[in-house]
């Protein structure tokens, strides 16, 4: 097998993202590898793919049972061995696990760091053909990054005392030069093939808010995000509990994650948010790394963290699936103090040298700095960040609030939905398309001769835009045409959906057209114009109270898609995304696969997967279309 035909049979993909054929192309060639590439970039598949394809058993290092056993979840379900080795087991189970690997039974197994000094999993991987061990999260060997692990230093140790060196890969999302180059040396990678993908994560859209009441602020950034689930990260572990707390009793579906609770609490808190029981995690930093939730919509930093590097990677870990997230930080002068406050405390029961310690601290205030010039900042705030972590951008990126002026644009999402779904239902029902005309007599529900005679007065869209102008809704769909969510055939001008519809029907991707001061007069119906903004909420033109309104029926397959995925994950025991992302749901609603061989070509379905949900995937589309 090659490495293309182990991405589409196990992974379910037909091409690589950035950097990941080179990353997979190093490894298998032998070499050593430093790779940067951000959250939610692919870095998995750089080392699951290759410990495929290579004799023996892979050694991932990770630094959280919470990851490794989400890795091996999602690992077994396409049909790859793999395994952890961890505390939550008792003796005998690590001893038979251990057998097994080395027995040959697994092609993967993941541990902490402080496992590689224990004597019995040194003697099992002596005993054992390893090709690569891949290090995750490996900034936290570095003491100059935000993470420092001292049970990260193992790994060297653990490394020279095999008989002799595999390949060893490094990932991190997060690392300045200055770490990548730490995290180099101490991991002794020799002639390492370095790779620094772009840090940009398109569809995050940043935004800081200096004004307004904190808890009301919070309440409305929640409500506006209806059932999106979300992450809301506090400095400290009283604020945790006290945001918490003010959430709940508004009625909000809220669990928290802190340092200071026990070990049970924690799990079972982290457990309700990965496995949807609950919509938002009120947390400190300890939440977080080794989550691999891919659908939390949002990430609200109720204060201001302590550096751009801890900002940029948890805010990071919204939108991992590719669908549009929010990151928002709200910033106070308060905020300041209480880091400082984190900062010298960090440093009370130090060990180190006063002047080492002088250095460290001037390096963690140097960091605060910069923190709060990116909340002070007036320009993109994504350029920003990412000039931080040395990488030029066009200093305007269009999805960050900075970028988007206030009142210059409107959210038509629900309106293009209402639009695009029509297109689809005229040419579902004739079996061709019908021009613009036709269309918006459909969406006005006007009666005339040829809708009737068509029988499109009986489709589900017939009149779902009765009170809206023609003039407007001609407007609409030009705009949807300049940005390529709908095709005008220029021959006999009938309205055809390309795949990019797919991401505003099924995904909620954002429809904004750009209004001039003259425009929003000429707009004279209020119910048209929909929702003015003003105030702090004009801003947040981007959202849409979209899920009020009734739902074209791709959304309710999807639904339906959703709901079958969680019917699944409960029978399974694992959380939902581990049976399917959700752009592999979008991507199965537009698709409607109705046979085996179509259903493998859906976004991250591999063999064992098709095996496996095909048939009861494809009979709830039937069920939809009849077919
Ligand atoms: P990271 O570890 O870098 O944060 P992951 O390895 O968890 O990122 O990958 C993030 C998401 O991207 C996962 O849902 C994964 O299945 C998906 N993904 C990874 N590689 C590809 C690819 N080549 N094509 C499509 N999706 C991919
Ligand atoms: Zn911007």
């Amino acid at each position: 097998m090659n490495k293309f035909e182990a991405l589409k049979q196990y992974f379910g993909y037909t091409a690589f993202r950035e950097g990941q054929e080179p990353v997979i192309d190093a490894i298998l060639n032998g070499r050593c590898v430093m790779a940067v590439m951000p959250t939610g970039g692919g870095k998995s598949i750089c080392y699951q793919l290759p410990a495929l394809l290579l004799d023996g058993v892979t050694v991932v290092i990770s630094p959280l049972i919470s990851l490794m056993q989400d890795q091996v979840m999602a690992l077994n379900d396409i049909g790859i061995s793999a395994t952890y080795v961890n505390s939550t087991q008792t003796c005998s189970e690590q001893r038979e696990i251990l057998s097994a690997v080395v027995h040959g039974k697994y092609k993967i197994v993941y541990v902490a760091p402080e496992r590689l000094s224990s004597p019995e999993f040194l003697d099992c991987i002596k005993r054992t053909r390893v090709p690569l061990v891949a290090v995750d999260e490996a900034h936290c060997i570095s003491q100059w990054g935000q993470d420092f692990r001292p049970s990260y230093l193992a790994i060297p140790e653990f490394l020279d005392q095999l008989y002799y060196r595999p390949t060893v890969a490094a990932f991190t999302a997060t690392a300045t030069d200055s770490v990548r180059l730490d995290i180099e040396k101490n991991l002794g990678l020799l002639s390492p093939f370095r790779i620094v993908t772009g840090f940009d994560r398109p569809n995050l859209c940043f935004e800081v808010i200096t004004q307004g009441s904190k808890p009301e602020t919070l309440l409305s950034l929640i409500a506006e995000r209806g059932d999106k689930c979300g992450i809301v990260y506090c400095a400290t572990r009283k604020k945790v509990e006290s945001v918490a707390g003010k959430l709940a009793e508004c009625g909000v579906s809220v669990s928290m994650y802190h340092a200071g609770m026990s070990d049970t609490d924690r799990k079972s808190s982290q457990d309700d948010f990965i496995y949807d029981r609950v919509q938002v995690m009120v947390a400190t930093n300890a939440f977080g790394m080794g989550i691999n939730k891919p659908n939390v919509g949002y990430v609200i930093h109720y204060n201001m963290p302590k550096c751009m590097e801890a900002y940029y990677q948890e805010a990071g870990r919204a939108g991992r699936d590719g669908s549009p997230a929010d990151c928002i930080l709200m910033y106070s002068a308060a905020d300041v103090k209480t880091a400082i406050m984190l900062i010298e405390s960090s440093y009370e029961n130090s060990n180190h040298p006063t002047e080492t310690v002088e250095n460290l601290k001037q390096m963690d205030y140097a960091r605060l700095q910069t923190m709060q010039n990116y909340c002070k900042h007036r320009g993109c705030l994504r350029a920003f960040i990412l000039s931080y972590f040395g990488q030029n951008s066009e200093g305007f990126c269009g999805n960050c609030t900075n970028c988007k002026p206030v009142d210059l644009y409107r959210d038509i999402t629900l309106e293009s939905k209402m639009i695009l779904s029509c297109a689809k239902r005229i040419k579902d029902k004739l079996g061709y398309p019908m021009g613009t005309q036709a269309l918006i007599h459909v969406l006005r529900g006007t009666r005339n001769e040829q809708i009737l005679r068509l029988g499109l007065g009986t489709l589900s869209t017939f009149g779902l835009m009765s009170k809206f102008k023609k003039s407007t809704i001609l407007e609409y769909i030009s705009h949807l045409e300049k940005e390529g969510y709908l095709f005008i055939d220029p021959d006999h001008g009938g309205v055809l959906l390309p795949q990019k519809a797919a991401s505003v029907l099924f995904y909620d991707e954002a429809v904004m057209l750009p209004i001039s001061e003259d425009h929003t007069h000429s707009h004279a119906s209020s119910q048209d114009l929909g929702k003015k903004s003003s105030g702090r909420s004009s801003r947040r033109t981007r959202k849409s109270n979209a899920d009020l309104r009734p739902v074209p029926l791709e959304n309710k397959l999807y639904e339906a898609l959703r709901a079958l995925r969680h019917e699944i994950a409960r029978e399974s025991g694992v959380p939902d995304y581990i049976i399917f992302n959700n752009a592999s749901l979008a991507d199965m609603a537009a698709k409607r696969p109705l046979n085996k061989t179509q259903f493998l070509t859906v976004l991250g379905v591999g063999s064992v997967k098709a095996e496996k949900y095909a048939d009861r995937f494809i009979g709830v589309i039937k069920k939809y279309y009849n077919a």
